[in-house]
């Protein structure tokens, strides 16, 4: 199912997700699944497909998007579309982030259905989603405004996390439970236009946005111990009471693992792009600097304007938002994580699950805001490739999944399924 998954070429933009999802409609539909395709934009169809049993018990959303970033075929060993079986690995676009997951879900109800089970109590969503990767105003942000009805849901499983963290002689099992904020904004300096063949008759604003730049290289905003980052500091062996220090020692003992704790610990701020001047021989009085924001869940802009005047200062350039979206979280102690905790130690015992807060941003948010009572959590178990690892490969060249981790993933939601619609 996932070479075939990969083969549709789903680059988003423009997406182009019809064909993969009829297809993956055709697959369902046959074997007794009701299935909807609700479109936002003709050609960008949602499936919705469904497993009733009758009778009183949760609905247990599986959700996956099909769309994929874009891939340079230049910069790959393989052609990013063929799917190739190599080395035990499956190559392609999508094949981490998030085919694999869809076809994981997909492959593990109908094996499931073929078998003759059926939910004893509740029901089985499987909600595969278009237009993920470009802020999901086709895909699940859509989806959750015009038809909530046809996708509420009590537990939600979707991308965020699930590879192994290998720390000292650790193994955690990341669980996202909560995704950060985005608060992206623009920095603006003005001077005074002139002549450049003499500097000092104008005022140069991008000389004026130097030391906004340098600050952003050299600071921070104070770190913050939220919920996530105090759980992920403990579930390493570390005392979350003072994080800064927790930071030292983690990064320590292994500077990678550092460099995701600190991303969660706080707003971060990562200047992207910047504008200034038309013409070679005129001074600008005028310069922009655009910089990605994240912020820890349920925060808004008066925080995140604290934090940026703790680094920026308060004068000497204006700031306005591009884009503000609060994260959101669900709680960390549920049944579901349970499930999940169970399914670790049964496949890998003596490791460890650790509920995580995506740096990012999934599908996951507009569930959670849509139904504030459901759990939603990001899970895809990989053991025998490593965060790391995935992190690196992930909208990056040479994608690829191990073949014995799709195995891992699918066992693990046939065995969710069948605890949790009975
Ligand atoms: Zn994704």
């Amino acid at each position: 199912m996932l070479q075939r998954l990969v083969q549709f070429n789903t680059v988003n933009p423009p997406g182009n997700e019809e064909p993969a999802q009829q297809w993956l409609r055709e697959q369902l539909g046959a074997a007794g699944f009701d299935c909807e395709l609700l479109e936002a934009t003709p050609g960008r169809p949602n499936l919705v497909a469904r497993l009733g049993s009758g009778s009183d018990g949760p609905t247990l959303c599986l959700l996956g998007h099909v769309d994929t970033v874009l891939a340079d075929a230049t910069e790959w060993s393989v052609d990013p579309w063929s799917a190739e079986l190599r080395d035990g690995y499956l190559w392609g676009r999508g094949s981490l982030d998030m085919k694999s997951q869809v076809a994981a879900e997909a492959a593990a109800a109908l094996a499931l259905v073929e078998e003759g089970w059926r939910p004893e109590a509740g029901e089985l969503l499987l909600v595969f989603t278009a237009d993920e990767e470009t802020g999901a105003s086709q895909g699940a942000q859509w989806l959750c405004r015009e038809h909530p009805d046809r996708v509420r849901a009590d537990l939600v499983v979707n991308e965020g996390a699930g590879a192994v963290l290998h720390y000292g002689d650790r193994r955690l099992y990341g669980v996202c439970v909560a995704e950060k904020g985005v608060f992206r904004f623009r920095v603006t300096t003005h001077g005074r236009a002139g002549h450049a063949s003499v500097p000092r008759i104008a005022d140069n604003a991008l000389e004026r946005m130097a030391p906004l730049l340098e600050a952003l290289r050299t600071k921070r905003p104070p770190l913050e111990l939220t919920p996530e980052p105090e759980a992920m500091i403990r579930a390493l062996g570390h005392d979350p009471s003072d994080p800064e220090r927790a930071l030292e020692e983690v990064s320590a003992k292994d500077p990678l693992v550092g460099i995701l704790l600190e991303a969660i610990l706080g707003v971060s701020l990562a200047p992207t792009i910047m504008r200034a001047g038309e013409k070679i021989n005129v001074i600008p009085s005028v310069a922009e600097l655009d910089v990605d924001c994240r912020v820890p869940p349920e925060l808004g802009e008066e925080h995140v304007l604290r934090a940026v005047r703790d680094v920026l200062g308060e004068d000497g350039y204006e700031l306005e938002f591009i884009d503000a979206v609060a994260g959101n979280r669900s709680p960390v102690d549920t049944p579901l994580m349970d499930a999940i905790g169970r399914f670790v130690e049964r496949e890998d015992p003596g490791a460890e699950v650790a509920p995580v807060v995506l740096p990012g941003f999934s599908d996951s948010h507009w569930w959670r805001r849509a139904f504030p009572d459901c759990v939603a959590y990001g899970f895809f178990p990989m053991s025998a490739m490593n965060a790391i690892e995935a992190y690196a490969l992930i909208h990056g060249p040479d994608e690829r999944i191990p073949i014995a981790d799709l195995a891992l993933a699918a066992t693990f939601y046939a065995d969710l399924i069948v605890e949790t619609l009975r």
